[in-house]
């Protein structure tokens, strides 16, 4: 704790000083553009390593980035109640679900259940995953485990997108075009992060250039 506590001082003896101004801009209110759907995983910092700045992404984390199909938990659900907010009030204009390299989620789908039953909400959580696995097992039955890996974590991106459009706003607002849906994968190891692309149905790398067509 002692290094956290360091670094809030440091945080408000420069940056914040620094950006001052800013941040009174910011007391008033958010308008981000981008809802970010990643992974728990303490590794991933989605304002690093877009090199946004605070009030630019409503971003929401779960293990294993995770979106429950609209009718899969009826209450209590806390994914579907961001994305409504942020769909529906802040109007967001993308949204970005973004899987990572090394994903311990997409490692414990493949593990036998027994491993988890200390974790109960754990193991019901990671069972919103099961048709990734399926669709693993299923096309994907002799490769090795490393690439099995990559072909999860790659194929639950997919999984997720799917999942996001069940939501009847969602679609909704993707119809009326103004809404956009990208799957990303980062690759915590080299800092490389991939876009899906659909015509190809394959994830590419994001140049220095950025993506063609966007602003
Ligand atoms: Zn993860």
């Amino acid at each position: 704790m002692k290094k956290l506590y360091k670094g809030i001082h440091k945080f408000q003896g420069s940056y914040f000083k620094k950006e001052k101004a800013f941040f009174k801009r910011l007391s008033k209110r958010q308008a981000p553009e981008v809802l970010f759907i990643t992974c728990s995983d303490s590794r991933i910092d989605p304002n690093l390593v877009t090199q946004s700045k605070p009030g630019e992404l409503f971003i929401v984390r779960n293990i294993g980035n995770i979106i429950p199909p609209y009718d899969a938990i009826k209450d209590k659900n806390s994914v579907a109640a961001a994305i409504e907010f942020a769909v529906l009030s802040l109007k967001v204009k993308d949204i970005i679900v973004c899987g990572h390299s090394n994903c311990g989620a997409m490692q414990a789908i493949f593990k036998d259940e027994r491993e988890l039953r200390n974790m109960p909400h754990l193991k019901d959580w990671l069972k919103l995953a099961a048709p990734v696995k399926d669709i693993v097992l299923k096309h994907y039955p002799e490769t090795s485990a490393e690439i099995r890996q990559r072909i999860t974590e790659e194929k639950n991106v997919l999984c997720q997108l799917h999942n996001i459009q069940t939501y009847p706003f969602v679609q909704e607002a993707l119809n009326e075009g103004v809404l956009h849906l990208h799957g990303w994968y980062y690759n915590i190891g080299t800092g490389s992060i991939y876009y899906y692309n659909s015509s190809e149905d394959a994830f590419e790398l994001i140049s220095e250039q950025g993506m063609k067509g966007d602003k």
